[in-house]
């Protein structure tokens, strides 16, 4: 796969630009040059009647004849080859090539050394798309979408903010003054009053942003559940927060995917925990909470699936509020939800599970404190958080608290990524399966008569893999009776 290319927007004001060809495909590319101010040369033994009438108003030079390569070598910039005959077009190509001059190739991608996006155009707004060549069909679609997305008051605006823009810049000196401000404003009423055209009040509303946002910084914590890895799952909230970052402080279980997302030049540190590599501790991360709250920057704690389960997050709640920090709490999909939808597991059913505990497996001490003859209760589903060490202890305490050996088990490794992997069997067969699958961290247990119809309802990735032994896997408790029975 080759390198993909460089975004870039050209200013060709008052520059000559070659097009070699003189037709209709020629004519369009000319008509767009016209638009950025370009000076077009056309080099073509015949012109189409549009071309031929630019030629005639002086607002082209016409290179009468063949191609030649010399066309090139008076003070072009930028070449276009869009005659329909393939050797001319790579003959052309080549001696741009051999000038450093770029060239675009009208239709062939591998020939163009730059090449023509897709564009929504606003005023001074224009978001360009492009496939690299390989999908032109793509980028078309995701220009109609945009087209709906952005209408003509996003043009305005950029006009608006373009003309006051001096004036904001010096009354926001601080970049993170400003930066708020902007989040202001486009939270305000200034697109609707354009779109409205009321552009005076427009003005006025953006003046009165300005007084609005204090000039000092604020610093502040945003605690955001990013969801089980799957970018798909940050909620709008997640994102518009990640987008506001000046730091984010993510955990481990935080994917590439989710931090691609954040503001490009937020600070990104990792502060994961794990039993294996270098740790950080729970007092590191909330002096990093507080060195950079107090120096006035909007910090991101970003953690794996919500903060409020299993994620300490209550700790680092009490601590900002007892420093007097300002915070908010943004819901993630906790491992529980994404593992469950992404194996096809309801966690709850009316035929087979009234309640659903969510259960830590940490430590020894957890184990110990568990109650688990209320964890053997029937009609209920448990999840394990954090149990792959002590799957053989977890097997045992049940089974000794009296649930079924025939209970249905899921563990779901890496839930709701592409790598995903399901194991599904019985609770006596517990241990025997992950190990003989080799599961690792992060996964997830899903015990109860709801863990078999993974076998039925999976939809992502591929099927569960069998338990460890060849009894036969558990079957789909359709009939409820049997099921009680069982329990
Ligand atoms: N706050 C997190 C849980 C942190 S504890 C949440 O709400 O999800 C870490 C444990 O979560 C892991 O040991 C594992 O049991 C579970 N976990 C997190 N992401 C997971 C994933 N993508 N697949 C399976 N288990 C996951």
């Amino acid at each position: 796969m080759d390198a993909p290319l460089f975004p870039l927007f050209a200013d060709l004001n008052g520059r000559a630009v070659l097009v070699v060809g003189g037709g209709t495909v020629a004519a369009r590319k000319v008509e767009a040059l016209l638009d950025a101010g370009a000076r077009p040369r056309v080099g073509a033994p015949r012109l189409v009647p549009a071309l031929q009438a630019l030629a005639d108003a002086g607002r082209i030079d016409w290179l009468r004849g063949a191609f030649s390569p010399r066309w090139l070598d008076s003070g072009i910039w930028l070449v276009v080859a869009a005659t329909d005959a393939a050797a001319v077009n790579r003959a052309v190509a080549d001696a741009a090539d051999a000038r450093r001059l770029f060239v675009n190739v009208v239709d062939d991608a591998r020939l163009s050394r730059f090449h023509v996006p897709a564009v929504v155009e606003r005023g001074p707004l224009r978001i360009a798309i492009s496939t690299g060549g390989a999908a032109p069909m793509v980028a078309r679609h995701v220009r109609r979408r945009l087209e709906t997305l952005f209408d003509s008051a996003w043009g305005q605006l950029t006009e608006l903010i373009g003309r006051r823009r001096d004036g904001i810049r010096a009354h926001f000196t601080d970049l993170a003054a400003r930066r708020r401000f902007f989040d202001h404003l486009l939270d305000g009423p200034v697109l609707d009053l354009l779109r409205r055209r009321r552009p005076a009040e427009a003005e006025a509303a953006l003046q009165q942003a300005m007084a609005d946002t204090p000039p000092a910084a604020a610093g502040s914590v945003v605690l955001v559940g990013a969801g089980a890895g799957n970018p798909d799952q940050l909620t709008l909230a997640a994102l518009r927060a990640l987008n506001q970052a000046d730091v984010i402080l993510h955990d481990r279980l935080v994917g590439a995917g989710v931090l691609r997302l954040a503001r490009r030049d937020a600070e990104r540190i990792a502060v994961g925990k794990s039993a294996r590599g270098p740790s950080t501790s729970q007092e590191q991360i909330h002096a990093l909470m507080l060195e950079h709250a107090r120096a006035g920057r909007r910090v991101v704690r970003l953690k794996g699936g919500d903060a409020f389960v299993f994620g300490r997050g209550g700790e680092e709640l009490q601590f900002l509020r007892a420093h007097g920090i300002a915070y908010e709490v943004i819901p993630g999909i906790t491992a529980a939800l994404a593992c469950a939808a992404h194996a096809g597991i309801p966690l709850t059913h009316r035929d087979h599970a009234q309640q659903l505990r969510l259960v830590t497996a940490h430590c020894r001490d957890s184990l110990d404190t568990l109650d688990w003859p209320a964890l053997a209760a029937p009609r209920q589903t448990l999840v394990f958080y954090m149990g792959v060490a002590a799957l053989a202890r977890i097997q045992a305490r049940l089974l000794e608290a009296g649930l079924p050996a025939a209970t249905p088990f899921a563990l779901v490794e890496n839930g709701s990524r592409s790598d995903q992997r399901v194991v599904s069997g019985t609770l006596r067969q517990l241990a025997d399966s992950a190990l003989r699958h080799d599961v690792r961290s992060p996964a997830l247990l899903i015990l109860g008569d709801v863990a078999a119809l993974a076998t039925d309802l999976h939809w992502f990735g591929a099927a569960p893999l069998p338990a460890a032994d060849d009894a036969p896997s558990p079957s789909l408790p359709t009939p409820p009776t049997t099921l009680a029975d069982a329990a």
